[in-house]
């Protein structure tokens, strides 16, 4: 059984992995047996050492994905220093808070060009090399905002809302091509990203008293999930949008 997880010899790329939930995944796929292109604008020293010492290679790409600019690049090296590319995370995300009256289109764009844009043309690349080889695997990372409506974030629940959308329509065109496209929707995950919220003790305690599980997710919660959509055991899951959020949605 454990084989149909095993990624040994399978080379990922993931975003934004200094940190947080893509650092987080991009150790469990290493743990799994993969060798990881770390891709962002800050460097990955502390993941890639952690993966190395796993005994997996990586090598550290640095992009920054608010334009599409640096996508052929990211390929391309990813192909000559890891020597493929078999499955791709688009983890890295960014978030603005304002009242949507007030909403400035600098926040509209920086979101939706990082969070949407980007992963559309990093889905792309990808996917044209997976047809040619005649498979991959395509992990989008969405929200709990790709099933609700959110407050006082319309780029992020746009984006996210489109990732999904996204995620669902390249299932569609490339599942007879032997790529799996799916995303996972974290629930409220511990990270960079949501420590206003953790901050803040009203919000925190309605956020903590809605998750069935009772605590907030931490990101290595998030690498069974991953590990699974990036390896065999998920070769009939198409389009799918995983959950991994304590039963938030079950509410
Ligand atoms: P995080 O700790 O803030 O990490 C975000 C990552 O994205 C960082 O590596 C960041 O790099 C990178 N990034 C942001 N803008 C970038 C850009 N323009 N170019 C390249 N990399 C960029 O947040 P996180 O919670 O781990 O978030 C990871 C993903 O999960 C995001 O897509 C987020 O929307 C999603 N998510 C998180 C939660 C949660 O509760 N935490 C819930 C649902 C979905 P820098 O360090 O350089 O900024």
């Amino acid at each position: 059984m454990s084989k149909m997880f095993d990624l040994t010899g399978r080379v990922a790329i993931v975003t934004g992995a200094n940190t947080g939930i893509g650092q987080a995944i991009a150790v469990a796929l290493a743990e799994a047996g993969a060798d990881v292109a770390l891709v962002g604008r800050s460097a990955a020293d502390e993941t890639a050492e952690r993966i190395r010492a796993i005994g997996r290679r990586a090598a550290q790409v640095n992009a920054d994905l608010s334009t599409i600019a640096p996508i052929k690049g990211v390929i391309e090296r990813t192909l000559s220093e890891l020597g493929g590319l078999d499955i791709l995370v688009n983890n890295a995300g960014t978030i603005r808070r304002a009242d949507a009256v007030e909403f400035s289109e600098d926040d509209w764009d920086a979101v939706v060009d990082t969070n949407l844009k980007s992963v559309f043309f990093l889905c792309q690349a990808a996917g044209r090399h997976m047809i040619g080889q005649g498979g991959g695997k395509i992990i989008n990372i969405a929200s709990m905002l790709s099933f609700q409506g959110g407050i006082r974030v319309p780029s992020y629940t746009a984006s996210k809302s489109g990732v999904a959308g996204l995620t669902r329509l390249l299932a569609n065109e490339w599942a007879s091509k032997g790529i799996n496209v799916n995303a996972i929707a974290p629930g409220y995950i511990a990270t960079n990203n949501t420590a206003a919220l953790q901050a803040d003790e009203t919000r925190n305690r309605q956020i903590m008293d809605r998750i069935p599980a009772g605590r907030w997710g931490e990101p290595p919660d998030l690498g069974g999930a991953a590990v699974f959509l990036a390896s065999s055991a998920s070769d009939y899951v198409q389009g799918h949008i995983l959950a991994v959020d304590g039963g938030w949605l079950a509410r």
